[in-house]
């Protein structure tokens, strides 16, 4: 990693620069290898602002060529990130293409993944240290495979796909692994967990602590976006009374991000002031 770097400007992780710099999602991952029972892909609006959407998906390369617009015309840019629209592991030639690609042509930019940890395997831990990705997301939303279950329909792993209890296990047991691994890399790691009342609400506090246990560095716990045709669409979305007692609770055991935007899988901009629209056509032009 190049010197010349500032791991403090990352705005998701230190909100004192969050007005100041800004972050873009490269959505070069379109495959994800579990089904999360909140998560839709197939919407692909520029009106819809959440997770898992993105008007198109880029190659490494058309990535990085997208990435030379958007900091020609926002040089307040310090991150590029992968957060799907799947998940980066589940695209790993595409996700270290991309990573090293961005390294080599921007010393500079911060790296980071977001994931769900299940194919983050220590060659793929080491090979992002190498390159220098600074920053790691896992998405763990529960330790105990009882209420692990409850959250995810399928987990696929090496051609398998499993359900249940079984899947469960599995998948909790690769995200702890991962989140060791990482931290044993020096890489700073943050916890999202994503809140749903009546699955893990009253849970979200032990995943806090086991995740300090593991030495994660920040936690954020999101509420959920119901979100059309998914089995959790009638979920009702936690609201900022419940949000507020179980970050207070968890901070006990780690420090909490607060100011999270929920973003789509190609947002651009800095954190509340997005500028996905501004940028949309400069991103379908590098997509073709
Ligand atoms: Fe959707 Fe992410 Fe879950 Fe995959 S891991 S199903 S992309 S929310
Ligand atoms: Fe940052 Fe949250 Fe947006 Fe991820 S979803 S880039 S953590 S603000």
């Amino acid at each position: 990693m190049t010197a010349t770097i500032n791991l403090e400007n990352h705005p998701c992780f230190n909100v004192k620069v969050k007005g100041q710099f800004g972050r873009v999602h490269l959505p070069v991952a379109p495959k994800c290898n579990i089904q999360c029972n909140y998560c839709n892909r197939k919407y692909d609006c520029v009106n819809e602002s959440r997770p898992g959407v993105t008007s198109t998906i880029l190659s490494p390369a058309q990535a990085a060529v997208y990435m030379e617009k958007v900091l020609e015309k926002e040089p307040r840019i310090s991150v590029a990130g992968i957060a799907g629209p799947g998940d980066p592991f589940a695209n790993p030639e595409e996700t270290l293409g991309t990573m090293r690609l961005l390294r080599e042509k921007f010393p500079d930019l911060i790296l980071c993944l977001a994931t769900n940890g299940l194919n983050l395997k220590p060659e793929y831990i080491d090979e992002i240290a190498e390159i220098g990705v600074s920053h790691v997301t896992v998405t763990i939303n529960a330790i105990d495979p009882e209420i692990t279950r409850k959250v995810y329909r399928w987990v696929r792993h090496e051609k398998s796909v499993y359900q249940g209890l079984k899947g469960a296990k599995l998948l909790l047991e690769r995200q702890l692994e991962a989140v060791k691994g990482l931290k044993a890399a020096g890489i700073t790691v943050k916890i999202n967990c994503i809140v749903m009342p009546g699955i893990n609400d009253h849970h979200v506090v032990e995943v806090a602590k086991a995740m300090a246990e593991l030495g994660a560095d920040l936690f954020n716990a999101m509420a959920m976006y119901p979100t059309a045709e998914t089995p959790f669409e009638g979920l009702t979305e936690p609201d900022a009374i419940m949000m507020a007692k179980i970050r207070k609770e968890c901070e006990e055991y780690l420090p909490q991000m607060r100011h999270c935007t929920r973003c789509r899988a190609d947002a651009v901009g800095l954190l509340g002031a997005d500028q996905s629209e501004e940028f949309h056509g400069c991103l379908i032009a590098c997509s073709k």
